[in-house]
């Protein structure tokens, strides 16, 4: 059984252009060589640099609350291996990504255009960032006036305001704080609106030393 059908089984996969994309996303080339065969396995992988490819489930429970839609830009923060990049870029969104540990910048962009080279008819947009999320992309936010969507895998203390700020009124943001997954929705007063889904793990949100 592929993903796409375990997901959807398990009652977490449900939106028909997420449904889509995991079924046009293969994991397997976004895995490192020796652990090929563990790509379809609901479980989060080792990619060196003490980082993990997200478990299939999580990803799918985030991506579901996201929404992603065509055209949305979307700034992902720790790209890693960069599957989700490219799960968010099938469904037709512009897909800003960043990572702060050098090697893995260089491994989720690899793999990335590995598979963007297979083709399979569609159009995928997606920039690479490698440096530290936690400041957002300040440049290209006030370019194409905020970010609609914000997602976020790595576990912080609190929500920077780089993101507050550089997401548009009424945008999203899906990010795990200590042990729980946070949906934030901005509102025209520039407040938010907040949303907790708890008992989940990730590895930290680093950010550079000042
Ligand atoms: N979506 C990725 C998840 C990788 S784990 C995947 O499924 O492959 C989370 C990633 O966040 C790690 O690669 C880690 O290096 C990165 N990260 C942690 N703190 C960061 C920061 N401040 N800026 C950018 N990336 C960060």
């Amino acid at each position: 059984m592929d993903l796409a059908d375990m997901l959807i089984k398990k009652g977490v996969l449900k939106n028909p252009r997420l449904i889509e994309a995991f079924q046009a996303v293969d994991r397997k080339y976004f895995v490192p060589k020796e652990l090929k065969s563990h790509a379809y396995i609901d479980e989060p992988l080792s990619i060196g640099e003490g980082q993990t490819i997200s478990q299939p489930w999580t990803v799918a429970f985030m991506l579901e609350l996201l929404d992603p839609i065509p055209g949305d830009n979307i700034m992902e923060i720790g790209y890693g291996s960069g599957w989700q990049t490219a799960l968010l870029a099938a469904t037709g969104a512009n897909v800003y990504a960043i990572e702060r540990v050098p090697k893995l910048c260089e491994f989720g962009k690899r793999n990335f255009e590995e598979f963007f080279k297979r083709g399979r008819g569609f159009y995928f947009s997606a920039r690479f960032f490698c440096q530290d999320g936690t400041l957002g992309l300040p440049e290209i936010a006030k370019k194409i006036g905020g970010f609609d969507k914000i997602i976020v895998a790595a576990a912080g203390e609190k929500l920077p305001e780089a993101w507050k700020n550089q997401l548009k009124i009424g945008g999203k943001i899906v990010a795990p704080i200590a042990h729980s997954i946070f949906e934030f929705i901005k509102n025209p007063d520039g407040s938010f609106n907040e949303r907790e889904h708890r008992g989940f793990a990730f590895v930290p949100l680093v950010p550079d030393k000042k």
